[in-house]
């Protein structure tokens, strides 16, 4: 992508209503603007961002075996009077009439439709078990949306839903879901820890929320510090004793740990952070499926009401998480898996001729071989282009200009660690391939 075709509103100043440091970031880099509150517009570069935290969180759903369906977004207000939810919801929902008064509603969450469709397709033992996920748009009328992307009203969501014939069933869909998620939060460069947590309005018997450790976290986190020793590698091959490792480790939000009448940590090893809810996930049992009068035929030719689960990830909350984790004082610094474009092509002087040929001649070898490229073509001073290609925080930026080519060689550095190194083109292609 050329940057003066491209539409990349990056800012110098710091927004006055953000208050966290991915917030700024993400309106500095040009990724979202809010258009009203809590509601964000994805501009191009949060688009390609987005989609690809929603890929990673796509494969490994596809992964542990759920299958992927698309649920709307509107839903009507008779489905969750079925399940008692329609009232006791609150305010946080978006009730709205359409044109013949019938009372709809802007899904908050799916568990009443997901329970409906399946009922309406599913008869016999055989129909499971099944996980079914979406990753659809929700909407929440928070008291507060702030923070960004972070607490917003509308928020991309994964959720999945699983349905067992048993308690043992629901136990094994449930740690698939923990495996995966274990992996997806790896894999974009995180580490989360899993919290137990109460079950709350959802009910229930077994849950844990996901968290990411950051100072800007909303809720109060205390753990064993045994949990800050799990490399990425584990949990990256994560499996039912990983759980067990990490499940076995003291992790309690600030509430919850009130209660414990003695914490089963010595205190040097009690650790307290805060930290970022990116995922939770409930076995909530037949809830839904009783209250809903879901049942399928048993092997014995029985009745039984399937055992549930649900299973949530912040899809556009953890780009924000990621940010938090992930930035210095020049701007964002985003990991590989999740970046716009692998790498920034830097042309220093677009007014000097054989320079421009030379940088157009790479941008074409780095799209041949497929190397996702944002090439700052612009006729604009070499500091401002630095400046921005470190406040969007591409992986690589590749640098040319006419002192070097004049030794035939181009400049590569590296985001993260700040490291330069003139390479020939050759090499620096090589490197980046
Ligand atoms: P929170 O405690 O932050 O309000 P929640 O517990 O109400 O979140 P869940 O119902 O567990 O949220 O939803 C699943 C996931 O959706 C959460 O773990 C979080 O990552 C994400 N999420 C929830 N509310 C928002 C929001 N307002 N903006 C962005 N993401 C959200
Ligand atoms: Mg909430
Ligand atoms: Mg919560
Ligand atoms: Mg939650």
């Amino acid at each position: 992508m050329r940057l003066s075709r491209y539409f990349l509103p990056v800012t110098k100043e710091t927004p006055a209503d953000a208050q966290i440091v991915s917030h700024k970031l993400m309106l500095r880099a040009g990724l979202v603007r809010q258009t009203a509150a809590g509601i964000y517009a994805w501009l191009p570069l949060g688009l390609k961002v987005l989609t690809r935290i929603e890929q990673i969180v796509r494969e490994e759903q596809d992964r542990a075996g759920a299958i992927e369906l698309l649920m709307p977004t509107i839903q009507s207000a008779d489905l969750w009077r079925q399940s008692g939810r329609y009232d006791a919801y609150g305010p946080e929902m978006l009730r709205i009439l359409d044109r013949h008064q019938r009372e709809m509603l802007y899904g908050p969450t799916n568990e009443e439709m997901i329970t409906l469709l399946f009922k309406d397709g599913a008869r016999s033992y055989r129909d499971l078990p099944r996980t079914l996920y979406h990753i659809q748009w929700k909407f929440r009328d928070e008291v507060r949306p702030r923070f960004g992307v972070m607490r917003g009203r509308e928020f991309l969501m994964k959720d999945a839903y699983s349905f067992d014939l048993d308690e043992e069933g629901l136990k094994q869909s449930y740690e698939a879901m923990f495996v995966a998620y274990l992996r997806t939060f790896a894999r974009m460069g995180l580490q989360a820890v899993p919290v137990r947590a109460p079950t709350g309005p959802i009910g229930g018997n077994l849950s844990h929320e996901f968290h990411i450790l950051a100072d800007t976290g909303e809720s109060a986190l205390f753990y064993d510090a045994a949990i800050d020793e799990v490399t990425r590698e584990e949990l990256l091959s994560a499996d039912a004793s990983t759980i067990t490792r990490l499940t076995d480790l003291y992790a309690m939000e600030e509430e919850e740990h009130a209660k414990v009448e003695t914490c089963p940590v010595p205190a040097e090893r009690l650790r307290t952070r805060r930290g970022i809810e990116v995922g939770h996930i409930f076995a909530f049992g037949t809830k839904y499926s009783a209250s809903m009068g879901l049942s399928v035929q048993t092997k014995e030719g029985g009745q039984v009401h399937p055992h549930m689960g649900s299973y949530g990830i912040g899809v556009s909350r953890l780009m924000g998480a990621i940010i938090e984790a992930s930035h210095d004082e020049n701007g964002i610094i985003w990991p590989e898996s999740v970046a716009p474009f692998q790498v920034g092509l830097i042309n220093m002087r677009a007014d000097d001729a054989g320079c421009a040929e030379a940088a157009d001649r790479l941008y074409e070898r780095l799209r041949e071989a497929g190397i996702e490229t944002l090439y700052d073509d612009r006729d604009e001073r070499g500091g401002a282009k630095f400046a921005t290609m470190d406040v969007i925080g591409l992986p690589w930026q590749l640098i040319v200009g006419p002192k070097g080519l004049e030794k035939g060689v181009v400049e590569l550095k590296n985001r993260a660690t700040g490291e330069r190194e003139e390479l020939s083109v050759e090499s620096a292609l090589a490197r980046l391939v």
